[in-house]
């Protein structure tokens, strides 16, 4: 697709970095599947992932968690 930030640039899919704060959590999300684009590095997250990393984030605040690094995996 095409990107709407540079509008120049077409998406690939690639992998992006997400950092969520969520009432003082700090949660990264590495090597989740993205529309990545190729002229600016803007990346598109899926709807339905970034639900799911949503979802962990408010288990990190529930948990206590304050900074956490994870990997993105899909199971
Ligand atoms: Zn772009």
């Amino acid at each position: 697709m095409k990107c709407v930030i540079c509008k120049k640039g077409n998406t690939k899919l690639g992998k992006t970095t997400v950092t969520l704060d969520r009432e003082g959590s700090t949660l990264v999300f590495k090597d989740v599947p993205a529309s990545v684009c190729t002229n600016c590095g803007e990346a598109y997250v899926d709807g339905a992932i970034t639900a799911r990393l949503l979802d962990s984030a408010e288990t990190a605040v529930r948990s206590g968690i304050q900074v956490e690094i994870r990997q993105y995996s899909a199971a």
